[in-house]
């Protein structure tokens, strides 16, 4: 999958991953996963969600990447915020205020830019990315992420043949063999998905597991 088929999502505004809500996932476990205060969140392939404001408004800074220049944009314009921009390395960075968006490809990083991350949100961000390049995106988060990070991660979970994804379906297996040498791994939910995400069932999935898992940098 590449980087030109997601700039065209949002191109074309086709964009039904984006949710008009701050995630329910994050919310419900923040008493738990809250980073320490002056620590920051990192919300990979991040789109324009609300959880990077949302994230801000709890007092942590927020870094965000996104390859979609009109994402980014977006993230900042739909909430009246003209951020800066300055060009860093690989990136455009975007930044207002505790938020901070490097406009390019996640698998530029490198772990400075990520050195006082304690959280990272992935909510359709390894889901959003095929097999093979799951495996490396979890290498990555491993290599970048510092001892005792957190990261909360959201799947999906479905029988492979009823749709083609992105969103792909992620197993505990799977989560297991990326992430199982560098990281702790807890699975917090088990929801039947398809009871509050009907467009799924539209899309003919007759199952949909909507998985929370806790991961911790050892
Ligand atoms: N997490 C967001 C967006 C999910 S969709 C949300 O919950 O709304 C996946 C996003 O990842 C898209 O916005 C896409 O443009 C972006 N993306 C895909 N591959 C990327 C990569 N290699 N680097 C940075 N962003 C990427």
């Amino acid at each position: 999958m590449d980087l030109q088929f997601w700039r065209d999502r949002w191109e074309n505004q086709e964009i039904a991953f984006h949710q008009e809500t701050v995630d329910p996932h994050l919310q419900a476990l923040w008493p738990q996963i809250a980073p320490p205060a002056g620590a920051a969140a990192f919300v990979p392939l991040c789109g324009k969600s609300l959880d990077l404001h949302w994230l801000a408004q709890r007092g942590h800074r927020v870094v965000g990447v996104e390859i979609s220049a009109l994402a980014a944009e977006a993230l900042f314009r739909e909430h009246g915020l003209q951020p800066e921009i300055a060009t860093r390395g690989a990136f455009q960075e975007f930044r207002h205020g505790p938020i901070r968006l490097l406009c390019g490809d996640f698998f530029d990083l490198a772990p400075n830019d990520l050195a006082d991350v304690r959280l990272v949100h992935d909510r359709a961000a390894l889901i959003a990315l095929p097999e093979a390049t799951r495996r490396t995106y979890a290498a990555k988060m491993g290599e970048l992420l510092p001892r005792g990070a957190v990261i909360l991660l959201i799947t999906y979970d479905y029988p492979p043949a009823e749709m083609a994804g992105p969103p792909y379906p992620v197993t505990p297996a799977e989560i297991e063999r990326i992430y199982g040498n560098a990281f702790a791994i807890k699975l917090v939910e088990d929801q039947d998905g398809l009871a509050h995400r009907p467009r799924y069932r539209e899309k003919g999935l007759t199952r949909l597991t909507e998985r929370v898992h806790l991961l911790q940098r050892h």
